[in-house]
């Protein structure tokens, strides 16, 4: 939403705030001066676009509007989404101040609730390439394709440190050790750019704070039990990498530290992350997060309370606004929060609304919207799911395989949908399956990739393969999961489908090669010794071309694992510090043999 300017009121003499020349400070104390209680209030409470109309934006003063993981406007486009944006923005505008709202969305691998725009591999994937400049430029890709819809605000990156593969969200996390996460917080620079201001450039979100891949059992929004050095040790560090390159704002988690919940946390929040690391963007609270400080359904005027007090500075309330505001009216009026906590709520938030340039420039710059999905981009998640790509077997060097000359037999359910290598928060929530979005699945990349003297032989279930062929590629997985449906508390294998496609392969005696598209390590260690190759190919998105990179050898194999690989389930977590022997070691990736 920063570039277009809103039409200029006629004849009205510029405020203080208004006056691009002076200090963001300056502008903040001035505007800050002018605003009443509910001004304020609205600046702090952030409802989902379905629940939320233009006029809701004008009567109550919303500051802020997101779309939950896949609402999107009707059509679903990037032109309808900008223009839902700036309908948005301009009942902003028509209030008396004119302060613009900030729309947020969950942009976490590419703008990925948007039909036609790059997805780009989930965050797991961007670990094992090892290459934080390619991830800053795939952050810069992503807050460019944001900007062309007038979103201004992605909540991403997710800098969580898996540490137990039973996490439904695992696959959000750059990997299991925190420097390596850390490291990838180089996405946070491609999204922010040089300045907030300058074209292309979005608001970034370091979450989930804190320590939610360290739950007990991996358990979504659990309970992470550590001492307070462990969890400074594991889990903090990317945080305040990120606060060292001034993130915008940082999403408080579900999670619980040794039983407090972090949305109530006035030390984790308030001492550790504004005071110890200095934060000093703006806090949001996760969805309806606040509602579950007491455990009971609907929100409470002590979960405001204790919320906002925490140091919460913009709450996520998506159906439940209007009763946030009249409980937050009420704590204020009664002195339960203070007029302070308020203002520096409000300072924080409108800083960065200055800083991005939303009061200068606060529709869609739609010289952008044409970047949605375009080849520049598209070719740059290639690059990634190619560098993303881990080899993990090549018994005999059967990798690379011949383009020319060559017989290939396809199976496996996820060879060719774009949904299932896409995975969660691709278009829904729950992410879906087959052509959701435009891209090149895995199979369309190998049919590419192969000239004409070869043959390339697809059937999902294998039917049909006989001997004549030199190489079965099995491409078989995980189906997409989202945040706690992705859970996996027991069973970590592979499902019956892919099972059944594997002994139609192994009865043919092709060699075959497996690509699993997961979003992680599974349970194949009775499978493995039947395999010749194994390529851990992720969550890679819409660019399957990259997996048929690595396959022909047109880019030989770089990419390291991002976790350990469990040799069984039953070492979840394998990074307790027991001694476990794991599959293959943090760390492990074979190249090709031989130049
Ligand atoms: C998730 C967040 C996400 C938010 C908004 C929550 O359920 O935990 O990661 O940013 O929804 O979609």
């Amino acid at each position: 939403g920063i570039g277009v300017p809103a039409p200029p009121s006629v004849g009205a003499a510029a405020l203080p705030y208004q006056d691009p020349a002076l200090p963001v400070a300056t502008r903040v104390d001035d505007l800050l001066a002018r605003m009443s209680l509910d001004e304020k209030i609205g600046q702090m409470t952030q409802g989902e676009r379905a629940s939320v109309t233009p006029a809701d934006i004008t009567s109550f003063r919303l500051g802020s509007v997101l779309s939950g993981g896949g609402s999107a406007p009707t059509p679903n486009t990037a032109t309808s989404w900008a223009d839902m944006y700036d309908r948005f923005q301009n009942a902003a505008l028509g209030t008396p101040l004119g302060i613009p709202m900030i729309y947020g969305s969950d942009a976490v691998h590419g703008h990925n609730n948007v039909v036609g725009a790059t997805i780009f591999p989930h965050n797991i994937g961007l670990g094992a390439t090892r290459d934080p400049e390619l991830v800053r430029q795939i952050g810069r890709a992503t807050a460019e394709e944001v900007t062309g819809t007038g979103v201004d605000w992605t909540f991403a990156p997710c800098v969580c440190v898996v540490r137990n593969d039973r996490w439904g969200r695992g696959y959000e996390s750059f990997g299991e050790q925190s420097a390596l996460v850390s490291s990838m917080t180089s996405v946070i620079d491609g999204l922010q750019g040089a300045a907030l201001d300058e074209g292309g450039s979005i608001l970034a979100t370091a979450k989930h704070y804190l320590g939610d891949g360290g739950t007990t059992g991996g358990t979504d929004q659990g309970n992470t039990q550590l001492s307070e050095a462990e969890l400074r040790s594991i889990h903090l560090p990317p945080f305040a990498e990120a606060v060292r390159r001034n993130v915008g704002s940082v999403m408080i988690s579900y999670n619980s530290w040794n039983g407090q919940k972090l949305h109530g946390h006035a030390y984790l929040i308030n001492d550790v992350l504004k005071g110890e690391l200095g934060f000093t963007g703006f806090v949001v609270s996760d969805w309806n997060g606040i509602d579950q400080l007491d455990g009971a359904t609907g929100f409470t005027a002590a979960e405001v309370r204790q919320a906002v007090n925490a140091g919460i500075d913009m709450v996520m309330v998506p159906t439940g606004w209007r009763q946030f505001i009249s409980l937050l009216r009420t704590e204020v009026q009664a002195g339960r929060v203070s007029q302070a906590r308020i203002d520096d709520a409000n300072r924080r938030i409108l800083t960065k609304k200055f800083a991005l340039g939303l009061f200068e420039r606060p529709l869609t710059d739609r010289a952008y919207t044409a970047t949605v999905g375009n080849a520049a981009h598209r070719a740059l998640a290639r690059q990634a799911v190619a560098r993303s790509q881990v080899l993990l077997k090549n018994d005999g060097n059967i990798l690379p395989l011949a383009s020319a000359n060559n017989r290939i037999f396809v199976a496996g359910k996820s060879a060719d949908n774009i949904g299932y290598a896409s995975g969660g928060w691709t278009i829904s929530w729950q992410g879906g399956s087959g052509a959701i979005t435009p891209g090149t699945s895995i199979l369309a990349g190998i049919r590419t990739a192969v000239a004409p003297s070869s043959t390339v032989t697809y059937h999902p279930a294998g039917t049909g393969i006989d001997n004549s062929y030199r190489a079965a590629i099995a491409v078989i997985g995980e189906t997409p999961y989202a945040e706690g449906r992705g859970d996996r508390p027991s069973g970590m294998g592979l499902d019956a489908t892919d099972l059944a496609t594997l002994n139609t392969l192994r009865a043919s005696g092709v060699p075959v090669i497996v690509v699993l598209v997961s979003g992680r390590p599974l349970d194949i260690s009775a499978q493995l010794p039947g395999w010749r190759a194994l390529l851990a190919a992720w969550l890679p998105g819409t660019e399957g071309g990259g997996v048929a990179d690595v396959l022909f050898g047109t880019y030989r194999p770089t990419g390291k694992l991002p976790v350990s690989w469990m040799s069984g389930a039953s070492q979840q977590p394998i990074n307790d510090g027991d001694g476990k022997t794991p599959l293959f070691p943090y760390g492990f990736g074979l190249g090709y043999s031989g130049g």
